[in-house]
C-alpha cells in the first residue's frame, strides 16, 4: 500500500553524505536512506529505494509484454559446461566463479543468461511456426567488476532485465530490433531520462558491425560518448577512431560527452544458437539455425541515472512515475487535521509519506522532504488549519501556495 508515517520509516536519513561515496546519486540515495552499501558494488535496497526499483521494474515490465515478451526467471547458479561451450568460462574476465565444497563441482554466478536460455529453448523442438519467440526475466547479475566508484551505477550485483528473441531468418530480427528501441525509448521517456539518454553505435564484437547502448549524459559517467545533434544518436569512444563521422548522416562535428550506459541491445544472430545446436524446422522440414537478439537494461544503473539527471544541492527530485510516494505530508506540531487528511488521501489511493515525527523540528522536515524529494509537499499548521487551507508546493519548484482542502485531489490528480 501507498502510505507510511515517517516516525516508522526505516531508517532515519544522514545529516551528512556519506564518506565513502563519490558520485552525486550515491551521496544522495545512501543519505535520504534509500540504500546502504554493503561493501564496493554491492548495496542493500531499503523501503523508500524497493519503491523506487519496484516502480522502474514495473515500466519495464509493461513495455516488454507490450513488445510480445513471456516473463521467466533462469537461475543464477550456473553449470560451468554452458560457459565452456561458448568459450567464455575462459574469455569472460567478469564471471563469478564458485566451487561447491562437498564435490569440487565449479559453476558459475550469472553474469548475463544467452548460455541458460539457448540450451533451454533447444530443448524443444522448435519448428517455424513457433518463431519468433520472446522470452525476458528481471534477475540478479553478479559480475566481477574491477571499478565499483560510481555507487550502484556500477555495481557487482545487480537487477537486470534481460530479453531475448530468436526468429527464422535476419530480416525478422533486424525487423524487430527496430521495434525494441522503440520500447527503449518509452521506458526513458516515462523514467524523465529520454531527453538525456542516447542510442549509441558500440563494438558488435565478432559477431556483427555495430551493437548499441543507451547512454546518459551526465558528468558523473564513466563512458565517452560522441553526440550527434542531427540524429540524436552517438558513438562510443572505443569505435570512434575508425567511425569518425555519424554512421547515420555522415556528420563530422559530433560532441564529446561523459555518459553512463543505461542498457545495451545486440544482434547476436548465430552466436549462441550455433553452440548450443538450437534450430528449428523449416517450411520443408529441414533444419536451420535460430537467428537470436538480445536486449539488455540495469535497474540500478537506470535508478542511479535518474538521480544523477534529476537532483539539486537539496537533495533528490523524483519524476513523479517512479517516487516512492507521490505526496510529502507534512504536520508541524500534533495536529488532527493533518492526521485527517492522511486518512483522506490515502483512502482515496494517493501514496503518502507522513512526517508526523513529534521530535522532528519544522526546518528538519523541511530539509528531509527535500532530500528524498518526492513531487509534492503539502504542509499542514496551526497557520493553515486556521485559514481552512493547505500549504501546497511542488519539489520542482521554489513557490508554495495556499489551496483549499477540497481541491487539493483534483490538484494531486491533474498536475504533472
Ligand atoms: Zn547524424
Amino acid at each position: 500500500m501507498g502510505l507510511m508515517k515517517q516516525s516508522q520509516l526505516f531508517p532515519k536519513t544522514l545529516r551528512e553524505n556519506p564518506k565513502d561515496e563519490i558520485s552525486a546519486n550515491s551521496k544522495l540515495l545512501v543519505r535520504a536512506g534509500f540504500v546502504d552499501k554493503l561493501m564496493a558494488g554491492v548495496y542493500t535496497f531499503l523501503p523508500l529505494g524497493f519503491r523506487v526499483l519496484k516502480k522502474i521494474e514495473n515500466i519495464i515490465r509493461q513495455e516488454m509484454v507490450s513488445a510480445g515478451g513471456q516473463e521467466i526467471l533462469m537461475s543464477v547458479l550456473q553449470p560451468k559446461e554452458n560457459w565452456q561451450k561458448t568459450g567464455r568460462w575462459d574469455s569472460l574476465d567478469s564471471l563469478f566463479k564458485f566451487v561447491s565444497h562437498y564435490s569440487k563441482t565449479e559453476f558459475a554466478l550469472g553474469p548475463t543468461h544467452e548460455e541458460i536460455v539457448s540450451p533451454l529453448v533447444a530443448k524443444f523442438s522448435l519448428s517455424y511456426k513457433n518463431l519468433p519467440l520472446y522470452l525476458f526475466q528481471i534477475q540478479t547479475k553478479l559480475r566481477d567488476e574491477k571499478r565499483t566508484k560510481s555507487g550502484i551505477l556500477r555495481g557487482r550485483e545487480f537487477t537486470m532485465k534481460d530479453f531475448y528473441s530468436f526468429h527464422a531468418d535476419e530480416k525478422d530480427m533486424e525487423d524487430y530490433y527496430k521495434k525494441m528501441k522503440v520500447h527503449y525509448k518509452n521506458i526513458f521517456d516515462k523514467c524523465d531520462i529520454g531527453g538525456k539518454t542516447y542510442i549509441t553505435f558500440a563494438s558488435g564484437g565478432s559477431f556483427s558491425k555495430y551493437s548499441h547502448e543507451y547512454q546518459t549524459i551526465t558528468k558523473a559517467g564513466e563512458d565517452r560518448i560522441y553526440v550527434c545533434d542531427e540524429c540524436k544518436i552517438a558513438i562510443n569512444a572505443e569505435i570512434i577512431d575508425e567511425q569518425k563521422q555519424c554512421p547515420e548522416c555522415g556528420n563530422k562535428d559530433l560532441k564529446e560527452q561523459k555518459a553512463i550506459e543505461v542498457g545495451n541491445i545486440f544482434p547476436l544472430k548465430t552466436k549462441y544458437s550455433k553452440p548450443f545446436g538450437l534450430k528449428y524446422k523449416d517450411k520443408n522440414g529441414f533444419p536451420k539455425d535460430v537467428i537470436m537478439g538480445c536486449y539488455g537494461l540495469g535497474l540500478g544503473r537506470l535508478m542511479g541515472a535518474i538521480v544523477e539527471i534529476n537532483h539539486d544541492e537539496k537533495g533528490i527530485i523524483w519524476p513523479e512515475a517512479i517516487a516512492p510516494f507521490k505526496v510529502h505530508l507534512i504536520s508541524l506540531g500534533k495536529n488532527e487535521e493533518a492526521d485527517k487528511i492522511y486518512n483522506d488521501l490515502s483512502g482515496k489511493g494517493v501514496e503518502v509519506l507522513y512526517d508526523d515525527r513529534e521530535d522532528a523540528t519544522a526546518g528538519e522536515k523541511f530539509a528531509d522532504a527535500d532530500l528524498i524529494g518526492l513531487p509534492y509537499r503539502l504542509v499542514v499548521s496551526e497557520k493553515t488549519v486556521a485559514e481552512e487551507k493547505i500549504e501546497l508546493k511542488k519539489r520542482k519548484s521554489d513557490e508554495s501556495k495556499l489551496i483549499n482542502k477540497k481541491d487539493l485531489l483534483k490538484i494531486l490528480n491533474n498536475q504533472n
